[in-house]
């Protein structure tokens, strides 16, 4: 992977530029697309606003759906070996004195058996690294950091994108401009869609402790070192799983809260998520107390009924398009098969980018919209209070676990026709 002698390169509209792809952010959907278009024989050019890609982040969840692409990128083998394999995802009460297993869907092996690829756990970043690392291995693609694409224009034959590289300012010419930078994503706005994301009202929370420490004791007696546990309480969840290889344990609790500035790594009083928990087994509040420093960012989303393309060359991918609550834990997953997607049906036809690129939106509004409604369900019933919750734990009692993982089928199994 070179970096870009000539990050914003002028090249004349031709033959050329029809191979061209610009991509703007190098997050988990940018750099999935890059190497997806690479290996389809597109030359792309990542800009990415950071200066640097920075070990900020916490836990990622990636199920067989998302994996099983990253096995065809070539991308997998290099994830793994930062990567845990959960052996199941646990739901249990937060609130009872024993924590009280709720369900349980089986994952390890059995998920592989079931679903055709792993489900695995792992910090974002070492999912960033291995992505660059893969990206490296593409003479095709070059990365540019502290490159900002901030404005485009669709022509008939193509986007030029202007690039701030720093103050100078510079344009790159392409067949397709991808906006995969984020939930506060510019490009958006640039492309005609209501730009702002929209506040929760939820902030997530997060801590690492180390796997070893008095902290992850007491996950060590729930047996929720190898595994998914989400410790379910109304309006609030606690979520612990493996992190670094094993190392390391990721705990993210979700509260109401205030909107923050953009970032993921804020700070909030702790007061707050004291109250939160209050009612939560005293073990629980214990290992909260335990934890160390809590970050906290504020949970925004993205209106998913705004166009994700323009005809003429532009898409929205990942966060950028429809950034979702964390209940499903599929925002990576998403824009993943974006990502894979995008690159194939664009390979299908590429001089008539329009096309390909109507068939893409077509083709991923129905899963989106599938994903955002199983989300929906999990927050329900995952603050669900009162006699809702005593009905959700009927119906989750009354379920086995082959059931359970039945019903996720048309998500962890999906494969692109
Ligand atoms: C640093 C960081 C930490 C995160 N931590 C968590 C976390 O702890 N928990 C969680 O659930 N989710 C987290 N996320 C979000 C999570 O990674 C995404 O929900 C998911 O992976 C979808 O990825 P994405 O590529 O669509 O967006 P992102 O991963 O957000 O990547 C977008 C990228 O675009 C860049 N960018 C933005 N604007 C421009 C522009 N105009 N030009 C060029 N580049 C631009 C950003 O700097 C960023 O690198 C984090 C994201 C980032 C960037």
């Amino acid at each position: 992977m070179p970096t870009d002698p000539n990050p914003a390169s002028n090249a004349p509209l031709s033959e050329t530029r029809s191979r061209q792809i610009v991509i703007a952010g190098a997050g988990i959907a940018g750099l999935t697309a890059a190497i997806a278009f690479a290996r389809q024989g597109f030359a792309v050019r990542v800009y990415e606003k950071a200066a640097k890609l920075e070990e900020i982040g916490a836990g990622i969840q990636l199920s067989p759906n998302a994996t099983r692409l990253l096995d065809e990128l070539g991308v997998l083998d290099t994830v793994l070996p930062a990567a845990s394999f959960p052996q199941a995802v646990v739901l249990r009460s937060a609130t009872s004195r024993t924590m009280r297993e709720l369900a349980r869907v089986p994952l390890g092996e059995a998920a592989e058996r079931r679903w055709g690829a792993p489900y695995l756990v792992l910090h974002r970043a070492d999912l960033q690294s291995a992505l660059l690392s893969s990206a490296a291995r593409h003479a095709d693609i070059t990365i540019t950091t502290a490159a900002g694409v901030r404005d485009m224009a669709v022509h008939p034959l193509g986007v030029t994108s202007s690039i701030d590289l720093g103050g100078r300012v510079s344009e790159a010419k392409s067949l397709l401009l991808i906006g995969a930078d984020g939930v506060w994503s510019s490009i958006r706005g640039l492309a005609g869609a209501a730009g702002k994301s929209r506040f929760s009202g939820k902030i997530a929370w997060r801590a690492t402790i180390r796997s070893e420490g008095a902290a992850a004791a007491l996950l060590g007696e729930l047996d929720a070192h190898g595994s998914v546990t989400a410790f379910l309480a109304p309006d609030a969840h606690l979520i612990a799983y493996p992190v670094r290889s094993g190392g390391a344990i990721n705990l993210v609790a979700i509260t109401r809260g205030a909107d923050q500035p953009q970032g993921w790594a804020g700070s909030t009083d702790m007061a707050l998520l004291r109250k939160a928990t209050r009612r939560h087994a005293p073990a629980l509040r214990q290992l909260i107390e335990q934890a160390g420093a809590w970050t906290s960012f504020a949970l925004h989303t993205v209106d998913p009924a705004m166009p994700w393309t323009i005809p003429g060359g532009v898409a929205l991918i990942g966060d950028a398009a429809h950034a979702m609550m964390p209940y499903a834990a599929q925002g990576a997953a998403m824009g993943i098969e974006d990502a894979c997607r995008l690159a194939a049906l664009v390979a299908a036809t590429p001089d008539r980018i329009g096309v390909a690129l109507e068939a893409w939106e077509a083709e991923r509004r129905p899963r989106i919209a599938r994903v955002l409604k199983r989300g929906a369900l999990n927050e329900r019933a995952w603050h669900a209070r009162g006699p809702v919750a005593l009905v959700r734990n009927l119906v989750l009692g009354s379920r086995s676990s082959e059931r359970l993982a039945a019903d996720l089928d048309w998500l962890y199994g999906w494969k692109a026709d």
